[in-house]
């Protein structure tokens, strides 16, 4: 820790911020600093070690326990500015007005060391400031800088609280709006779906019947030999629009846009499970596995039966995003009409999204590595897991490798549960190593390798969902396996599609439902992981 980027940053001659040095109080002080920079943000600063650890949060705290702030860690500063407050010249770095919002003291309410839990990225505190008082937790995300501010659940949480600004922002506003979306800077970028972004809440479709209207029922659409064209259906009490049911999404077999939303329909009751409560990225493919594809994570206008979910994310600043939350048949069915091919939900709920409830291995082979090898590697994984005291789950990805799913408790923040899939992948590598890597750049593979792929742990990241379709030839689904089709290597991920997966489940069950009821607790494994990878040097 120092302030030597802090001193590289500024100019003291020609800014009024204090120059400041590490020092040796440790007073468990911080404060909220209402900057009106180049963009207007709040910095959160926390005595810790000598110095503030800083952060930069775009729409300030919140005493709104559902609400969840992403804070970029800025360079520490001197705990001399817990008292700075004034014009920072034009010019200069971060010139603009910086006043104090809120300060006062902290109370660690985990752990003795502020500076161990810091490093551990989960600080639990209790701040006693004029504005800012109660519980908080604090954690960092996965493998990204960057951290989540959250409100506790105790008598200062208030669910209608808005932060009040200081001085008005650009627009003239006095508070910051919580469904204000950032303006996104080009309107051309698309990849995630922001294109001509605008500052408005999702928008919600009415998806109700006209008066006297005649609908066409599901059923029937559906069961029929060739759906053709655009039909509006009735599903429960709304109205969905089923558009191009002809169109063929998979030209080599033929498949059209219908045979995706009837496997979808039919497979609903075992995949809706797993996509509950979750935000959600779509894969759209809307002109089939032959046309344009993106990836999907904000809607701006959705019917009125799809739930969403805001959540703030960093891609060139800070902006929400609003994500799908697939709760019910009819949203399931709306995105298979909008040729959402893959599902992939996030690995922990919206009710604790700093939690994850799962978390998977991803093995992703090499050109060359036939699938008999990713059985091998696979089985390998299960039982490295299972020394570690923990039951594992296995599905074919539907592309071409397989997936190794780990239920857990949600109570470990997902730095944690990163870093023991990080350990927990290389002993797989170790136990493997003509064939098995953690190797992240592609070009430093080998086509003989399977990449053990450990990274879509974080926070935000996903996997394909179980019984998800892949824009693959054939329409292949994800499929769970028993261990035993894994070791005795029967299997091939072409074995199901979205032709035989239905009658597949109506023989064996949901094999993995465990994964959404066997939540494990992971302290023995993280004391148990600690041996092995240093036998594993
Ligand atoms: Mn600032």
């Amino acid at each position: 820790m120092g302030l030597e980027i802090y001193h590289q940053k500024r100019d003291f001659r020609r800014t009024p911020e204090p120059k400041g040095k590490v020092s040796k109080a440790n007073k468990h002080r911080f404060v909220c600093q209402e900057h009106h920079a180049s963009s207007l943000h709040f910095d959160f600063r926390l005595e810790i070690g000598g110095v503030l650890k800083s952060w930069s949060l775009r729409k300030g705290p919140s005493l709104n326990p559902e609400i969840r702030r992403l804070a970029v860690p800025t360079e520490d500063h001197p705990v001399e500015y817990l008292e700075f407050q004034g014009h920072i010249p034009e010019g200069n770095y971060g010139a603009g007005e910086h006043m104090i919002w809120d300060s006062g003291t902290y109370k660690l309410l985990e752990g003795e060391s502020a500076e161990e839990q810091f490093e551990k990225g989960k600080l639990k505190f209790e701040l006693n400031g004029a504005r800012l008082k109660g519980a908080f937790n604090f954690f960092r995300l996965g493998t990204r800088d960057q951290w989540l501010l959250v409100k506790g659940k105790d008598e200062y949480a208030l669910a209608d609280w808005k932060l009040e600004l200081l001085m008005p922002d650009a627009e003239g506003n006095k508070f910051i709006e919580e469904e204000k979306k950032a303006a996104r800077r080009s309107a051309t970028r698309s990849p995630r779906g922001h294109a001509g972004k605008s500052n408005e809440p999702v928008t919600k479709i009415s998806a109700r019947a006209e008066k006297g209207e005649k609908l066409s029922s599901l059923d029937g659409v559906l069961k029929a030999e060739n759906p053709e064209g655009d039909k509006r259906v009735k599903v429960g009490e709304y109205v969905l629009d089923l558009t191009s049911l002809d169109r063929v999404y998979w030209p080599e077999s033929g498949f059209t846009k219908a045979d995706l939303i009837r496997y979808y329909y039919e497979i609903s009751e075992y995949i809706l499970p797993y996509l509950e409560n979750r935000p959600l990225i779509m894969k759209r493919y809307p002109m089939g596995i032959g046309g344009q594809s993106f990836h999907q994570h904000d809607v701006d206008e959705v019917p009125e039966f799809v739930r969403t979910i805001a959540l703030e994310a960093e891609d060139e600043g800070i902006h929400t995003v609003d994500y799908i939350v697939c709760d019910n048949l009819q949203t399931h069915l709306y995105l298979a009409n909008l040729g959402a091919i893959e599902r992939h939900p996030w690995h922990s709920q919206t009710s604790n999204l700093e939690f994850p409830d799962w978390f998977v291995f991803d093995l992703d082979p090499g050109e060359e590595v036939e699938f008999e090898t990713i059985c091998e590697v696979a089985v390998s994984t299960r039982q490295v897991i299972d020394s570690l005291g923990l039951e594992s789950y296995a599905k074919t990805s539907g592309s071409r490798g397989i997936h190794v799913y780990v239920p857990i408790k949600p109570e470990y923040a997902y730095d944690r549960v990163t870093d023991l899939s990080e350990r927990i992948a290389k002993i797989v590598a170790g136990e493997n190593p003509k064939v098995a890597t953690v190797e992240r750049s592609k070009s430093k593979r080998t086509k003989n390798q399977i990449y053990v792929d450990y990274l879509q742990n974080a926070y935000g990241k996903s996997v394909v969902a179980p019984y998800s379709v892949r824009p693959k030839a054939g329409a292949p689904v994800s499929a769970p396996l028993v261990w035993d089709e894994v070791e005795k290597k029967k299997i091939s991920i072409k074995d199901f599609t979205i032709e035989n997966m239905l009658e597949r489940v109506g023989k064996k069950g949901d094999l993995f439902k465990a994964v959404l009821t066997d939540k494990q607790s992971l302290e023995e494994a993280f004391e148990k992981v600690k041996g092995k990878a240093k036998r594993a040097k």
